[in-house]
């Protein structure tokens, strides 16, 4: 059971070595991952399970917790334990929390060496301990963790800025042999994002994580993100990806899976295309589409279900879904692979569909 093959193949990915998050391989070709970060307070153990839980149901491969205390450092055991997909441990400024998420059995952790170096030989015993474990490393790099001498040099944050700044990130490390890292460089103008990634890609073959810092609201930095990372992701740039948005960590995951199975780069799931409307319009297609997305919100099977304004050119222009409707006077023609099979009254279109995409993938199961 599946959608149809794309006509066109996805882009090749470009050559990176290969580490392991926990049980999730990053980069050398492995499939592409989706992370987020928790919003919970870290030493609620239980509220951040919960919200691993929802993300993780959302097709989350890979979740971050910030550790700015000592209280979420000591979280991290129990939160390791029961978290089906690996944690990362987000930290800082502190070394001691970085031995201590190592030690939780945290899959990675995300440092910032530049400011972890001011501490006497800490990140050779971060290199040293973190690679007995064979716990990877991230580096990542911002606009706002740029340091001034950079900044005056580059003249702002500019991508040859935060490459080279990333670069000598992982120089710290390399010095002690260590080599088990991932970048990110991060900006929130796509353009430089996009800039600074193709020149790392280019200078290293560490695996990146795209990421369009404070991209927005849901809305505006979904548009960002997805604009970025289809630019490098169509370069075979990127290995992991998340989509920073000012909302709910499940819609930064839904967000990042829409954008990578767009670009074929992981299997679709369902799928529901609507028509824009037009002067042919006869139904409230905007409200329509959001009760038909929000009944098939979960749907197990990766079904292509259209939705249309009307019935002259509804099944026609979606032939290649699986299941759709087509509306016109008060009634909604229901129609399989372009078929018309039966007529509704408008109220009872979406349980229509519902009833038609169960016998569907029952049937498509049973051949
Ligand atoms: Fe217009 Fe009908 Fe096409 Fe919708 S399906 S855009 S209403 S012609």
């Amino acid at each position: 059971l599946g959608l149809p093959a794309l006509p066109v193949k996805p882009p090749a990915r470009r050559p990176t070595r290969r580490i392991r998050v926990g049980g999730v391989p990053v980069g050398g070709g492995a499939p592409i991952t989706v992370q987020t970060m928790t919003t919970t307070n870290t030493a609620d153990i239980d509220a951040t399970l919960q919200q691993i839980a929802e993300v993780t149901a959302a097709g989350c491969d890979i979740v971050r917790v910030a550790v700015p205390s000592a209280d979420d450092a000591q979280a991290l055991p129990a939160i390791v334990a029961r978290s089906p997909i690996p944690v990362i441990a987000d930290i800082h400024f502190q070394p001691r929390y970085v031995f201590a998420a190592i030690d939780a059995g945290c899959a990675g952790v995300r440092v910032n060496p530049g400011n972890i170096r001011q501490f006497d030989d800490k990140v050779g015993q971060i290199a040293r301990a973190a690679g007995a474990a064979d716990v990877p490393i991230r580096i990542g790099v911002n606009a706002g963790s740029l340091d001034r001498r950079l900044l005056a040099k580059h003249g702002g944050a500019t991508p040859e800025a935060l490459v080279e700044s990333a670069l000598w990130e992982c120089s710290l490390f390399e010095e002690h042999g260590f080599r088990e890292l991932k970048i990110a460089v991060k900006h929130h103008d796509p353009l430089t994002m996009i800039a600074a990634n193709r020149l790392l890609s280019e200078r290293c073959d560490y695996p990146l994580h795209l990421g369009v810092t404070e991209a927005g609201p849901a809305f505006q930095g979904s548009i960002k993100s997805a604009v970025a990372f289809s630019v490098l992701l169509a370069e075979g740039i990127g290995d992991t990806i998340r989509v920073s948005l000012s909302a709910p960590p499940v819609e930064q995951v839904k967000a990042g899976n829409h954008i990578l199975a767009s670009l074929g780069l992981r299997p679709r799931k369902l799928e529901i295309v609507s028509c824009p409307g037009c002067g042919r319009l006869q139904v409230d297609i905007h409200a329509l589409a959001a009760r038909v997305e929000a009944a098939f919100d979960g749907f197990p099977y990766p079904l292509r279900i259209a939705v249309m304004g009307c019935v002259v050119n509804g099944p026609g222009e979606a032939r290649e879904a699986d299941l759709g409707v087509s509306c016109g006077n008060g009634k909604g023609q229901i129609f399989r692979h372009g078929e018309v099979i039966t007529t509704v009254p408008e109220s009872r279109i979406v349980d229509a569909l519902l009833d038609q995409a169960l016998s569907l993938t029952r049937a498509e199961a049973d051949s």
